[in-house]
């Protein structure tokens, strides 16, 4: 598992879909850089993501609201006060962690456990295993799964409560040690504010302390009248943006999963008072929906529901995504009820109100949120699709199978060589293809390295063009996933690149 994992991050580098920031300098951790590849994935995740919320639905609108904001925004959001990590440092390694991930992390173990009792019982009974049933009864699974559940919810308690002694009770009573020396040795547990801090303005006293935005849900809400009146929507309606975030991690690890500069896709949905957990329900399965509509595999997503909640929250839950290190959040839907708006209205002393024709009265509505990590995303594809195959003749290639929609380059066209016209051939077709499809041009090479090089980029088709081509007008059309060729006329390629990339 850990060597799929380094196996994707050093394909993403050596194909230029990521590389570290600033890397001559040896990096900043966890800042990552969007190379040529990485950044044509990126925006078509952004395209698939923005015509399913935006152009799909007649009752949502864009914005791109700005990074830095009046610093009271986040003294409203409850951000300056409450967006914190609990912290731990181990005294004998002097590393720092998130107390709540170790015990998360142990949790897991226990999970480790119960699955492994579960398919060592499968095993055994075969054909004729009821899994529902063994794990519905099996005593050992139920141990676990009642430990885990106890000590989440202890978890839960102490931080609501903001008792941090008990959080390193609990990390003392389970004996949690550091992952990577085995010490036991723990410091005790405190705060820590993810924002980062900038300032606005040149001199020392008239400048302004600012924040970095940790989340880009706020400049929606302070645009919410801007956008309601001049777009005049009804609720229910919804305002989506996807743009930069900022949060100073603790613990930065996972390449892109958990980066301290990273984009997000939100979309918060304005509803009546009263219809929001109706709202949350049905936003909650059309978000997995846009996901196993990409066809990764149902088998790959989870729901899981929050108990702990959010300061904001009546209702949360994931959509978690098994990556190489397990499943874990990939998406957030919750349900913040008047809380933001509320709070603005307080803080700003400007009504945030809606007036609603059909009960003729003004009121704060309600809001559902569905937030994405742009990056988390990428990141899921890029590990999922990533495959190491053997062939019939024994011989192995690299293919990245992604959804030819997201693809970077749509389209290799590769002459078999360079002399008799053929270069020159092929080049026309690149021409006249290029307004519609990122499509890239080789000529170096065997054609057996390109079709390699194309599959680990992810490329859905190659067009070779060889000597036949300049008398028949036909090319060899080769499917990067079952690498059959086939010969089509070069009139048809529009069309045929057409059906397999678009959305
Ligand atoms: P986590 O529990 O993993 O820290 P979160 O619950 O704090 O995430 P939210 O505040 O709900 O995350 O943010 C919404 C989405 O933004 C997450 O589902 C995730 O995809 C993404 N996200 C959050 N933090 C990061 C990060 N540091 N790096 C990359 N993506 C992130």
């Amino acid at each position: 598992q850990e060597d799929a994992f380094k196996k994707v991050v050093s394909h993403a580098k050596e194909y230029g879909f990521i590389f570290p920031s600033s890397e001559i300098y040896d990096g900043l951790s966890a800042v990552y850089d969007y190379g040529q590849n990485g950044v044509e994935l990126k925006n078509n995740i952004k395209q698939y993501w923005w015509k399913a919320m935006v152009q799909l639905n007649d009752n949502i609108v864009g914005i791109d609201s700005a990074i830095l904001m009046h610093p009271t925004v986040w003294k409203a959001s409850g951000h300056v006060d409450a967006f914190n990590d609990p912290l731990i440092d181990n005294k004998d390694s002097k590393k720092r962690f998130r107390a709540d991930v170790l015990i998360e992390d142990y949790c897991a173990k226990l999970e480790d456990k119960a699955t492994k009792e579960i398919e060592k019982a499968q095993k055994r009974f075969g054909e004729s295993f009821d899994k529902a049933q063994f794990e519905s009864t099996n005593e050992r699974v139920l141990q676990y799964r009642a430990k885990q559940q106890q000590i989440l919810q202890r978890m839960a308690r102490s931080l609501e409560a903001n008792d941090l002694a008990d959080v390193k009770s609990l990390i003392e009573e389970l004996e949690i040690a550091d992952p990577d020396t085995g010490s036991k040795n723990w410091t005790d547990v405190r705060q820590f504010n993810l924002m980062f801090g900038t300032k606005l303005g040149a001199s020392a006293d008239s400048a302004m302390d600012l924040y970095l935005r940790p989340e880009t849900a706020q400049g929606i809400f302070v645009n919410f009248q801007n956008v309601q009146k001049t777009s005049r929507h009804k609720l229910p309606f919804g305002i989506a943006q996807i743009g930069k975030a900022f949060r100073n991690e603790i613990v930065a690890r996972q390449f892109i999963f958990r980066m301290r500069e990273f984009e997000q896709m939100e979309m918060q949905f304005f509803v009546q008072p009263g219809t929001e957990l109706a709202q949350y329900e049905a936003w909650k399965q059309k978000r997995l929906n846009w996901h196993l509509a990409l066809g990764l595999g149902q088998e790959n997503y989870r729901f899981h529901d929050h108990e702990k909640l959010a300061h904001y929250a009546n209702a949360a839950a994931d959509i978690e995504f098994k990556f190489p290190f397990g499943f874990k959040e990939l998406e957030g839907i919750h349900s913040r009820t008047d809380f933001d708006l509320k709070a603005h209205e307080e803080f700003s002393g400007r009504k945030l109100q809606y007036f609603d024709p059909e009960r003729n009265e003004n009121y704060v509505p309600y809001v559902v949120e569905t937030s994405i990590g742009l990056d988390r995303m990428f990141l899921a594809l890029l590990s999922h699709c990533l495959k190491e195959e053997t062939l019939v003749d024994g011989s192995e290639r690299t293919v990245l199978s992604l959804p030819p929609a997201l693809a970077p380059v749509k389209a290799a066209i590769l002459p078999l060589m360079k002399k008799d016209g053929l270069g020159e051939y092929a080049q026309n077709i690149f021409n006249d293809l290029k307004y519609d499809f990122n499509l890239i041009y080789e000529e170096k090479d065997s054609i057996g390295k390109r079709y390699r090089r194309n599959d680990a980029l992810g490329t859905p088709y190659c067009i070779t063009v060889d000597h036949d081509s300049l008398t028949d007008h036909t090319v060899t059309l080769r499917d990067r996933d079952t690498m059959e060729q086939t010969r089509v006329p070069v009139a048809g390629l529009r069309s045929i690149i057409e059906e397999k990339t678009s959305f």
